[in-house]
């Protein structure tokens, strides 16, 4: 790795783990993060999770596996060239999307409508959740033992109150401090992955066309770029070709902004970033008025599309039947949760109870959910 600025996170001023080990021999600490996400079950799960379209919609479409690994290349591409740290961005990367619901955002509305008397669900919480208690896979700990660092990433938001019960790794919320350039850079190129990928997959699916997308000025821009160099060039190609395009844009804008504005604020160390009062990784005004349209264009055009929205209403009532049914019985969850069932329902009542049955339908995936609904309600299932 190129020599890291001394404010990028690295070992020397890392907050550590919850539970003492000692260094790894022949990793940094958070090449360990990112190998304990890539081994967990969650990490794995992903690769049948939806983005936008139901995960058996097509194989062509991203998933939320791919999609993390397209926010981990365009993170470390940028980290690189910042001098930040590139491991801890891969870890943040990978792991930021693993409390996702099955069924994507439709997923994650309707399960925190079913969790609304009891906290709520969210998400980037989920996330920190599944790294922090819900995997099982070492001798020492619950959880993966993540460092400080990768789990003030993954939680990218959350409200006061949230904050409040979270200790450490809420404290900022309620200080008005930023994170570190590492999570500042991964909220970004999240953003960058999945409004590139929706045009993408919107167009291959052919609920966006190409007329439409020409009131978008990140799109048309490059498309009339790519049409005078290639006028011949198939459709298909040209599409992917102004894609690149796209993203290379948004990476160029962000590395030459985030560069300036550290230049100006010109801070000394991690805390300096952390208390610079902004993120100093961003876009240009210009790009973010041109990513905002996108993102619009996106929601009114893709996500409300009535074949989407079709699909995440269907979605919807699948969660919430599934959550009715295990909170009027709890008892029809797997054996293996009793005990954290147990557990809970002594110390917070329907509440934990609440908690376990999010837990076990955030964990599913599409297809799973969907033949856990038919081994819940369809009746020529009886046996
Ligand atoms: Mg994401």
């Amino acid at each position: 790795m190129p020599d890291l600025h001394p404010y990028a996170a690295s070992e020397s001023n890392s907050s550590g783990r919850l539970f003492f080990e000692s260094s790894p021999d022949y990793r940094s600490e958070y090449q360990r993060d990112r190998d304990r996400i890539v081994h967990s079950a969650a990490f794995r799960r992903l690769e049948y999770k939806t983005q936008v379209f139901v995960n058996h919609e097509g194989d062509m479409f991203r998933t939320r596996l791919t999609h993390s690994i397209e926010v981990a290349q365009i993170g470390r591409s940028i980290a690189r060239v910042l001098g930040i740290n590139e491991d801890l961005t891969e870890s943040i990367a990978l792991a930021h999307d693993l409390g996702h619901t099955p069924f994507g955002h439709a997923g994650q509305d309707a399960l925190n409508q079913c969790m609304k008397d009891f906290g709520g669900f969210e998400h980037n919480l989920q996330s920190l959740r599944v790294v922090d208690e819900l995997e099982e896979r070492y001798a020492e700990f619950s959880g993966l033992n993540l460092t400080f660092e990768t789990r003030e990433g993954i939680l990218k938001h959350c409200s006061t109150q949230r904050a409040l019960e979270l200790g450490d790794v809420g404290q900022r919320f309620i200080d008005g401090r930023q994170p570190g350039l590492e999570a500042q850079l991964v909220n970004l190129a999240d953003g960058i992955a999945y409004n590139n990928h929706d045009v993408d997959d919107g167009l291959r699916s052919g609920l966006l066309s190409i007329e439409q997308l020409s009131e978008i000025h990140l799109f048309q821009e490059q498309y009339d770029i790519v049409n005078a160099a290639y006028p011949t060039l198939p459709q298909r190609r040209v599409i992917h070709e102004v894609v690149r395009r796209m993203i290379n844009c948004q990476v160029t804008d962000l590395i030459e902004t985030s560069t300036a504005r550290i230049v100006a604020l010109a801070p000394q160390t991690l805390a300096d970033v952390r208390n610079a009062g902004q993120a100093l990784i961003g876009f240009s005004d210009e790009m973010a008025e041109h990513n905002q349209r996108l993102k619009r264009f996106l929601r009114n055009n893709l996500y409300q599309h009535y074949k989407v929205r079709r699909m995440s209403t269907k979605a919807g009532r699948i969660i919430s039947s599934l959550f009715r049914a295990f909170i009027d019985d709890s008892r029809l969850l797997p054996p293996d949760y009793y005990d954290r069932l147990d557990l809970l329902d002594k110390g917070q009542g329907s509440t934990g109870q609440a908690r376990i049955v999010a837990d076990y339908i955030a964990g599913m995936t599409d297809r799973f959910a969907i033949g856990e609904y038919e081994r819940m309600f369809d009746p020529g299932q009886l046996t």
